[in-house]
């Protein structure tokens, strides 16, 4: 048994305010502030550079890493940590399609965040070797493992609709053909149980910010297998993926570890936030706060269909096929999000018509979910979100 959730007290939460988008921007832990200020007042202002030995700067992303590790099942020291996921994807990437150099696909599914997509756009750009992405649908995905397909790279739990994909299943499959298997956790890490290690993945890469609470920008995590780690060429050779950074040798020579997915200089003051941040999960035991996600997702399902008969669930029903987070298809799901902000419940939107509310146990519990919904029906009854002011719509959404 962990400590009881939620964990509300940990937790700065706005008056007023039912925060469902956690699974976006997790929100501020009390320490952080602390910690922030802490960094720049002490370390920054009054050691200046003697911080990266004497406030342990230089090991921070390993520390970090390894806390992470933790959380997501893998064995210490096989996590880095720093700059965003997307350049995290990249590495990823290139070292799987190295590790395969006689094939030419890039298999991931159509429901996969455009960002990981993109980034397989580019490297196939950059590397001009005739490689291919194809996208099938999800559920197509493992039958489109064929002997020419180098790498299966998928996001987890779908940003969209919260539909997990089977790790262990799609894994085996991968490795029965012969290719390198990625998994991007980004709606994942913090959400649920994870066995990456388990899983046999060659990598896994994900984000802080969200269910990890890191705060915005935080840096991202790239696990790799440690049988495969020192085969890893990089594609992003920086200095402190180097071997001896501070040799200042002409020509690279990888670090003979996990570091050597690092890059440039890591970002400090965002690594020391999260860092903090995690300190969260400390006695939490990931099996009751999977437990509490489902509960509360299920309840939000079973209120939202009650009252709200305009929306129709946009997430697999059963709790068991779903990541931390259901969402809605509504035509005006945008003005009816921001109708919805407005009173103080903040979920968010994806296009093309989807309102999409993340479930975070450490800081949401059922009388939230009630809440929530309570006003959503309101919201929706009364077509208060025909309002012009809700029909703009911002850079984010
Ligand atoms: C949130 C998210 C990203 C964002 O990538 P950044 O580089 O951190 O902006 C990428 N991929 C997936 C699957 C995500 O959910």
């Amino acid at each position: 048994m962990g400590v009881s959730l939620p964990r509300k007290d940990l937790f700065e939460i706005p008056d007023g305010i039912i925060y469902l988008d956690g699974n976006s921007l997790g929100v501020l832990p009390k320490g952080a502030a602390i910690r922030a200020t802490r960094v720049i007042e002490e370390e920054w202002g009054g050691q200046l550079i003697r911080a990266w030995n004497s406030a342990g700067w230089m090991d921070l992303p390993r520390v970090v890493g390894n806390r992470i590790a933790d959380l997501i099942g893998a064995p210490e020291g096989s996590v880095a940590t720093g700059d965003t996921l997307s350049i995290k994807v990249y590495q990823a990437l290139d070292a799987a399609l190295k590790m395969r150099p006689g094939r030419r696909v890039i298999l991931s599914d159509d429901g996969n965040f455009p960002s990981d997509l993109y980034m397989a756009q580019g490297l196939i750009g950059t590397i001009d070797k005739g490689y291919e992405l194809r996208t099938p649908a999800p559920e197509a995905v493992v039958d489109a493992i064929s002997e020419d397909v180098a790498v299966v790279m998928l996001t987890h739990v779908d940003y969209r609709s919260g539909r997990m994909h089977d790790m262990k299943a799609v894994t085996k499959a991968a490795h029965a053909a012969g290719a390198v298997m990625i998994w991007d956790l980004a709606h994942s890490a913090g959400a649920l149980e994870l066995d990456i290690a388990g899983s046999d993945a060659e990598f896994a890469v994900g984000c802080s910010y969200k269910y990890l609470n890191g705060g915005p920008g935080a840096p991202a995590f790239i696990y790799a297998r440690p049988d495969i780690v020192e085969g890893i060429e990089p594609a992003l050779s920086g200095w402190l993926g180097h071997d001896a950074p501070f040799a200042m040798e002409l020509d690279y020579r990888p670090a003979m570890s996990t570091e050597r997915l690092r890059v440039g200089t890591p970002p400090i003051l965002q690594l020391a936030v999260l860092q903090e941040a995690l300190t969260v999960w400390d006695g939490v035991d990931l099996s009751d706060l999977r437990a509490a996600s489902m509960r509360l997702g299920d309840l939000f399902i079973a209120e939202v269909e009650a009252r709200c008969p305009e929306l129709e669930l946009a997430s697999p029903r059963d709790a068991m096929q779903r990541g931390s987070q259901v969402s809605f298809a509504f035509e005006h799901g945008y003005s009816a999000m921001q109708a919805l902000i407005s009173r103080g419940v903040i979920g968010d939107f994806r296009a093309p018509d989807v309102m999409r509310f993340g479930f975070t146990p450490l800081y949401i519990d059922e009388s939230d979910v009630i809440a929530a919904a309570e006003i959503l029906q309101d919201v929706l009854e009364t077509e208060s979100w025909r309002d012009p002011r809700f029909q703009t719509r911002s850079r984010v959404t």
